[in-house]
């Protein structure tokens, strides 16, 4: 009985050790292989249909980057059926029912969807209409303006520049010193007390180390490359780190230069989806960093990485130094 149950233990074990083992091959491969320098200059930016996925920020250093569209289906599913008839196709609530249109209370209105600071009650005012309203949006480049012709009219329909969620309507007759009345829908909306804690998507980037913007253009510290399925979900772990300047999505190795996001899902061009991280290390060290990739992401999973099938989705960790790679691979 004892030696039966010990036979298939016995078998697991070397199963086990042999996909680590596969692994660990996989990405010293990588690693051996790779003459960082040459690469370097391979992370080339990621495209969306024809347009940049480069992340994008805003003047006030938050993260602007369009979230593709599985996230924010995602995402819009977490919504209550009444926020997410408003969000995503583009409903309206009654006026004077919504939560949110004699709040008075100091702080800010984030998007229900992305958590993207949106509106601040500086800048509240009551227009009588029964919907929020306020004469300026947090930032101009947190929302997106759109041509709306439904309804035998023609309004400016307002868009999270984030996650393109429907948020309300702008009109030129709001009071000065813009003259506009932004027209919000109360569940399109999630309200921030002053003194409450933000989540880190209702942040600037780098928020622990001051504005996003200003260390963004002094990003000078320590460069590190690492793949670890897709990249979106790696760059927002390691932008989570303190000490971390900045991360990037882009692409390692491949064949074929400037892809587009379309190419490399074709699993033809042989490029590995890459996050580029720059970072203090006198704040956070590259064993850090590696210990978190490890944590993060299952290189046990070869050329996937949970529901992402395909080659783009494979490990690596691409070094830009001796010292580096000596660190790399006495982790692994
Ligand atoms: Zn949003």
């Amino acid at each position: 009985m004892s030696r039966s149950r010990a036979l298939p233990l016995a078998v697991a074990l070397v199963i086990v050790m042999a996909g680590l083992f596969l692994a660990s091959s996989l990405v010293k491969r990588l690693i051996g292989t790779t003459e960082a320098s040459a690469r370097v200059t391979q992370l080339t930016q990621a495209s969306r249909r024809s347009d940049s996925m480069s992340p994008r920020y805003s003047e006030s250093g938050y993260d602007i980057t369009p979230l593709q569209r599985d996230r924010v289906a995602t995402l819009a599913a977490k919504l209550d059926p009444e926020a997410y008839r408003i969000t995503q196709k583009s409903g309206t609530e009654p006026a004077f029912c919504g939560n949110l249109l004699d709040n008075h209370k100091d702080g800010v209105y984030v998007c229900v969807v992305c958590g993207l600071p949106l509106f601040s009650s500086q800048n509240k005012f009551n227009s009588g209409t029964g919907w929020p309203s306020f004469y300026q949006p947090f930032d101009p480049q947190h929302i997106v303006r759109k041509v709306d012709t439904s309804l035998f009219m023609v309004r400016t329909e307002e868009l999270c520049a984030r996650c393109g969620s429907h948020l309300g309507h702008v009109f030129e007759d709001g009071p000065p010193p813009t003259g506009e009345r932004h027209c919000l829908n109360s569940v399109a909306l999630k309200f921030y007390e002053k003194s409450a804690a933000l989540p880190p998507e209702s942040q600037p980037v780098n928020a622990g180390g001051g504005s996003g913007k200003t260390e963004l253009r002094s990003a000078t510290g320590e460069v590190a490359y690492f793949a670890g399925g897709c990249f979106w979900g790696v760059q927002h772990y390691f932008k989570l780190g303190p000490g971390v300047l900045d991360a990037a999505s882009g692409y390692m190795q491949g064949h074929v230069d400037h892809p587009t996001y379309r190419q490399v899902c074709t699993d033809t061009t042989g490029h590995a989806e890459t996050v580029k991280v720059v970072f203090d290390p006198k704040r956070i060290t590259y064993r850090r960093l590696l210990e978190a990739f490890f944590v993060m992401h299952d290189p046990t999973q070869l050329n996937r990485q949970g529901p992402d099938f395909g080659d783009q989705y494979r490990s690596g960790i691409w070094y830009v130094s001796d010292e580096q790679r000596r660190e790399a691979e006495a982790y692994i």
